[in-house]
């Protein structure tokens, strides 16, 4: 602020004072080169009354001084009250938190902020997730995660000297400053104290909104109260490891804290639980530890303090990151941005601003995107994910979309088509449609009829084909026996080893089944499936097999389950069907990219692939297909039969007639055979490749005029209708932005355009 200030003349206006004056009046002190304003009011004086006075002295102050052209700078919407009135030369909307979310908060609060955006020239969030939340309220949003005055909080690494209040409490010391209200987790705070009594707990800072009585006592736990901004690197010094156990709730979600860039400058070693905006900017680089269970946040202050036996690391790593974060490069950032608004504002006269659009002109593949491009939308990918999103486009919103696909077809994974011997196959292994979401259902039933199918598969062992997923019909094959539901269900239990805690696809089985049945049907196939012990991998991927004591032998549970009438490339083609839809197949992104003027890009293709596999590769399984066709009628008795034994190189055949009820006198099917190279077909799901997947969707998050989606995109082993309500989620959002859009330039247009003098600061509510 003091830094600001050389250059400009800066008012804060402060919450207003009630005492015993008769009249309003205005304190004015100088704090550091800038005027502090606070309003004294008679006690008693609040609502509308109190508002008005305000303003009356905010104007008369403002007359006396000649500010006229002020810079207004809001920090909540809530200061519009007194201020709203006023015309300046630019209006910046500096959002710090989602204040809606705080306990207490004015319910006016929310249309005020409708009005303070529509206002605002520009506006700064204190983080990247706020960022996210508001941007698509304000076409010239930008983010600016929290900053940090380096030198002061460095100070710490030298002071030896400890506050008298500090100075008695033994080590290890875990320390935490902060307004302590609803967004600390006070049971996680009171669980590792009685874990680790010989840890000692000092708590910094203001006690707000909750009652001291509800945080919890134990000897272990010190409660400092506040201490100054000048004093807090002494009380970071004597700590040994730094805090941010922090609730995951409302009003956590946004919140982007300060104190992390200021504990790190500290030297300190840093335990956060999981604030998505912690994670995404420490704690995936591994800067600072995540936890939230209690036993993992122990575990993980021990790890800190094996952190913090080696400082000289520790600051190092700390230097780095923090290396462009001073508040000064912050400040140069946000005058260009605001030079810029203003210059934006003065060129166009208020009955002319420009519309704005969903995004600010930003510069998309090194063009400038704000001219008017060919296409709104370029989509790569046509498979499910690209082709519902481009329908709900073009028809939901009137867009114009470019879909590609470097396949020489439509329907991605999912295509079919007739062969040389006029059967109707599916490229890329069978595709049985299945979902318990209606909403899926209705949307897909726009683009086709259904042929009525449950999916049914037998796995051969030893010759002898019996139902998988494993029920009553199965054991009683296997074993020669002829035992009633319960019967089986007592079987199953006798042999299911217990499983403390199942984490791997090896446990789920194991755990149901037993050793002998999961080493029959689960083990052999899985490892030819993905190269992959079942232990190596994530517990989802056989817990998509359930395992049943009846005699449903039905693949799927789901209660929607069917097959599209003329096929699933027919459905493709009449949810294409759109004059606002161009689709260029054999066309990859990379031929495009540079070549075709499009605004936003959504993106189905592998998310490595797009950020040219910069992390490194991200895993993925895929499959040989053999397609053949006999001269028979049938080939098999069901669609699918699974061949668990590893000594069989493929893993099952289809015949697609069953499927697809295709009477023909021949009959066509597929082996698969899996494969480490060729095409991704699926994501691997195991905690290592899930880790690489989030340094990828962390730039993902950053790179906001590209949507991910779908099973590549966003790395998950999605079945169709997921990747549907994927698609159709991502719809909902674009639609309510582009609403929220329109309203907004109608609302910009009714406001004028802005010259420039000097600034003033309205502070309130929530900083
Ligand atoms: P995809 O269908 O993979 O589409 C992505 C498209 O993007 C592809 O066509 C690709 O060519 C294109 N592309 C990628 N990168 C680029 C680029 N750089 N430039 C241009 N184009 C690009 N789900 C079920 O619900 N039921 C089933 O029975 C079922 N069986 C399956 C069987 C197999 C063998 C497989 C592999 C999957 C199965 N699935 C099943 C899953 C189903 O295939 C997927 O959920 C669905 O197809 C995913 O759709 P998508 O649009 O996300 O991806
Ligand atoms: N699986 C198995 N044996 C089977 C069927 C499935 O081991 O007979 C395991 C295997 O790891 C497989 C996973 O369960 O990859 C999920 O099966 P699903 O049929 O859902 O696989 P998808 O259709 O996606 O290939």
């Amino acid at each position: 602020m003091s830094r600001f200030a050389r250059d400009h003349r800066v008012l804060f206006v402060e919450e207003p004072i009630h005492n015993d004056t008769p009249e309003p009046w205005l304190d004015v002190r100088e704090d550091e080169g800038v005027l502090v304003l606070v309003p004294r009011l008679p006690a008693g004086m609040d609502g509308e009354a109190a508002v008005t006075a305000q303003r009356q002295l905010l104007d008369r102050y403002l007359a006396e001084e000649g500010v006229t052209d002020p810079i207004l700078w809001y920090y909540t919407p809530m200061s519009l009250g007194l201020s709203g009135h006023l015309r300046g030369a630019l209006v910046v909307y500096d959002c710090m938190d989602e204040l809606s979310a705080f306990h207490g908060a004015p319910p006016e609060l929310v249309e005020r902020e409708r009005q303070l955006m529509a206002r605002a020239d520009v506006v700064f969030t204190g983080g990247v997730s706020l960022y996210e939340a508001k941007r698509t309220l304000h076409p010239n949003a930008h983010a600016f995660p929290s900053s940090v005055d380096i030198a002061h909080f460095a100070a710490a690494r030298g002071i030896v000297e400890e506050p008298a209040d500090q100075a008695a409490i033994p080590h290890p010391r875990l320390g935490f400053y902060g307004v302590i209200d609803e967004r600390l987790d006070i049971a996680l705070l009171d669980a590792a104290a009685a874990a680790r009594p010989d840890w000692q707990f000092v708590l910094v800072g203001p006690v707000v909104k909750i009652d001291p009585a509800d945080l919890p006592h134990r000897p272990n736990i010190h409660y400092l109260g506040p201490k100054s901004y000048d004093d807090l690197p002494h009380y970071l010094a004597g700590w040994d490891v730094a805090l941010m156990p922090f609730a995951r709730n409302e009003s956590t979600r946004f919140i982007s804290p300060t104190k992390t860039p200021e504990y790190l400058a500290a030297g300190r070693p840093v335990v956060s639980t999981s604030i998505t905006d912690v994670v995404r900017g420490y704690g995936d680089s591994g800067v600072v530890r995540i936890a939230d269970a209690p036993e993992d946040f122990v575990a993980s202050v021990e790890a800190a303090l094996a952190d913090a036996a080696d400082p000289e690391r520790l600051r190092a790593t700390a230097d780095h990151v923090l290396r462009d974060m001073s508040w000064d490069k912050t400040q140069g950032r946000m005058k260009t941005l605001m030079e810029q608004a203003r210059q934006r504002g003065r060129a166009a006269p208020p009955a002319h601003r420009p519309t704005p659009a969903i995004h600010p002109a930003k510069h998309v593949n090194g063009r400038a995107a704000g001219r008017r491009s060919g296409f709104d939308y370029l989509i790569v990918g046509a498979g499910f994910a690209g082709s519902v999103l481009a329908e709900r486009l073009a028809a939901g919103l009137n867009k114009r979309v470019l879909l590609i696909d470097r396949r020489p077809h439509i329907g991605g994974n999912a295509y079919d088509h007739y062969d040389d011997a006029g059967v109707l196959i599916h490229r890329y292994g069978p595709h049985i449609f299945h979902t318990n979401a209606k909403p899926v259902a209705d949307y897909l039933s726009r683009f086709t009829k259904w042929r009525p199918y449950e999916h049914r598969v037998l796995a051969r062992v030893d010759e002898r084909l019996v139902p998988i997923p494993i029920n009553r019909t199965t054991v009683n094959q296997l074993y020669g026996l002829d035992l009633d539901e319960a019967g089986v269900a007592e079987f199953l239990k006798s042999r299911a080893e217990p499983v403390a805690e199942v984490r791997t696809s090896e446990d789920v089985v194991v755990g149901a089944v037993g050793r002998e049945l999961y080493e029959t049907f689960f083990r052999g196939y899985t490892r030819k499936q993905w190269g992959l012990d079942p232990s190596q991998l994530d517990k989802a991927v056989t817990a998509r097999v359930p395992t049943r004591t009846n005699d449903d032998d039905r693949y799927f549970g789901d209660s929607f389950q069917a097959m599209p009438l003329n096929g699933y490339t027919r459905m493709f083609e009449s949810m294409l069907d759109h004059p606002n839809i161009k689709v260029m197949l054999n066309t990859d992104f990379d031929d495009v990219r540079d070549e075709i003027a499009y605004d936003r890009i959504v993106f189905t293709g592998p998310i490595d692939e797009y950020f040219g596999h910069r992390f490194g590769k991200l895993p993925y399984r895929s499959l040989t297909f053999r397609h053949e066709t006999v001269d028979r009628e049938w080939f098999q008795p069901v669609a699918v039969v699974n061949e668990p034994s590893e000594a069989v190189p493929y893993t099952r055949v289809t015949e697609y007639k069953h499927l697809t009820g295709q009477s023909h006198p021949r009959t066509s099917i597929t082996y698969e055979y899996p494969a480490a190279q060729g095409d991704p077909y699926y994501p691997i799901p195991r905690p290592e490749n899930q880790e690489l997947f989030r340094k990828y969707q962390a730039l993902a998050d950053n790179t906001p005029d590209v949507i991910f989606l779908g099973r590549l995109g966003t790395y998950r082993y999605y079945n169709m209708d997921q990747v549907v309500a994927q698609a159709l989620a991502v719809y909902a959002r674009l639609e309510k932005e582009e609403q929220q859009s329109r309203g907004l330039a109608a609302a910009a247009r009714a406001f004028g355009s802005l010259g420039a003098e000097r600034e003033v600061r309205v502070a309130g509510m929530g900083d």
